[in-house]
């Protein structure tokens, strides 16, 4: 960001990425009064309809990537793969987050290595680069476990479970550099988001306990429970310390397992996340809106929780077909479909929130 005065309604903010997340990170900067330019290579770009402008080009063409930069007050992004070749592209001084977080969290040993010196504890792990290294990370930190690719892998795309050392015979190395970890047993898992101003400000949300199938997540609850609750303020120190070793101003997510042996680490997120869609409504002042207030110099928007209890849960492939029986419910269900055109199996299509003043207990449930 040019200066640290806030940028006035009317600037442009830039978006490198297409999906869900831009779209309604794009929402939240129009609802301030602000332009919203994306950018991402051509294909279902969902963003592109919530923006002013879009830019379908590669990631390669620098002078596409000029052209965008060249309308943007600030650029930020909302996929954490986006090529650090595109990103240092863009003059520094536009882009928040500093990209030194995507360095980071780019790859899992990198990021891994990052918390561990912030006194964060993570499974145990080791870099896999040949078939070697696999069968002596499978000697050393044993099975089950979980061989995952260190860098471009999401929604548990890129990963391959272990069950046992027999089982390992039929995995060969990918060709690309992965870490092999071990399998955890956690009771459940939850992530802590939080939104940190430039002038170090940092603001958390509560902690959702989240579920995942296939390495997807598909359900947020709020009250998380006495296991999440007694663990998250553990969790919370890890997660605004790395914050502020980054310099991080935006909305920066950390997923952790809750275990017996209190919380794990599993991945950071230097972005808006999935479990937090539940803020659009449930809290204060939704993730959206809060990075986009951090990226602009705008005062943050408190975090509290509006309703006792919450339940987000993705729409999921052909699920999106018949969504909108969902606003046929008693309740307050908050309905959010991205558009995406072609409903695929395990796809994120959309998610619903529902919200009530009554905690589960009183419900019944
Ligand atoms: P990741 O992409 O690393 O966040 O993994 C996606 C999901 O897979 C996690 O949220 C967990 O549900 C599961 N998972 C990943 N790593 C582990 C692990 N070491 N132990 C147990 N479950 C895991």
């Amino acid at each position: 960001m040019a200066g640290t005065a806030p940028l006035p309604p009317g600037s442009t903010i830039g978006i490198l990425g297409g999906g869900q997340l831009g779209r309604m990170l794009a929402m939240a900067a129009v609802q301030l009064g602000y332009r919203c330019v994306g950018y991402a290579p051509a294909g279902d770009n969902v963003a592109a309809s919530a923006c002013d402008d879009f830019f379908e080009n590669g990631w390669g063409d620098n002078a596409a990537l000029a052209a965008f930069a060249s309308q943007c007050d600030v650029v930020t992004w909302e996929f954490e793969n986006v090529p650090l070749s595109a990103v240092e592209s863009i003059p520094a001084n536009l882009l928040v987050p500093d990209p030194k977080a995507l360095k980071v969290a780019q790859d899992r040993l990198n990021e891994k290595r990052f918390v561990e010196e912030l006194r964060a504890k993570c499974a145990p792990y080791m870099r896999v680069e040949s078939d070697d290294d696999f069968a002596r990370a499978l000697e050393r930190v044993g099975t089950p476990g979980i061989l995952k690719t260190a860098r471009d892998g999401y929604d548990g795309k890129g990963q391959w479970r272990i069950a046992s050392v027999h089982e390992a015979e039929g995995v060969r190395f990918p060709g690309q550099a992965c870490i092999y970890e071990g399998m955890v047993n956690f009771e459940t898992e939850f992530s802590v988001i939080l939104a940190r101003a430039a002038d170090g400000t940092v603001r958390m949300w509560d902690s959702s306990a989240n579920t995942h199938e296939g390495g997807m997540l598909v359900h947020s609850v709020l009250p998380a429970g006495p296991v999440v609750e007694s663990q998250v303020g553990a969790a919370r120190e890890i997660a605004e310390k790395t914050a502020n070793a980054l310099n991080y101003v935006g909305v920066l997510t950390l997923e952790f397992f809750a275990t017996a042996q209190g919380p794990i680490f599993n991945e950071m997120a230097p972005r808006v996340h999935n479990s937090g869609h539940w803020t659009i409504e449930g809290a204060a002042t939704g993730q959206f809106e809060n990075h986009i207030r951090a990226i602009c110099g705008l005062p943050l928007g408190g975090t509290e929780t509006r309703f006792a209890s919450i339940d987000m849960r993705n729409i999921v492939g052909e699920d999106a077909l018949s969504a909108h029986e969902i606003l046929a419910e008693d309740g307050e269900p908050h309905l959010h479909l991205y558009g995406k055109r072609e409903a695929r199996a395990g796809r994120k299509m959309g998610h619903v929130t529902r919200v009530s003043h009554k905690t589960p207990s009183q419900d019944g449930a």
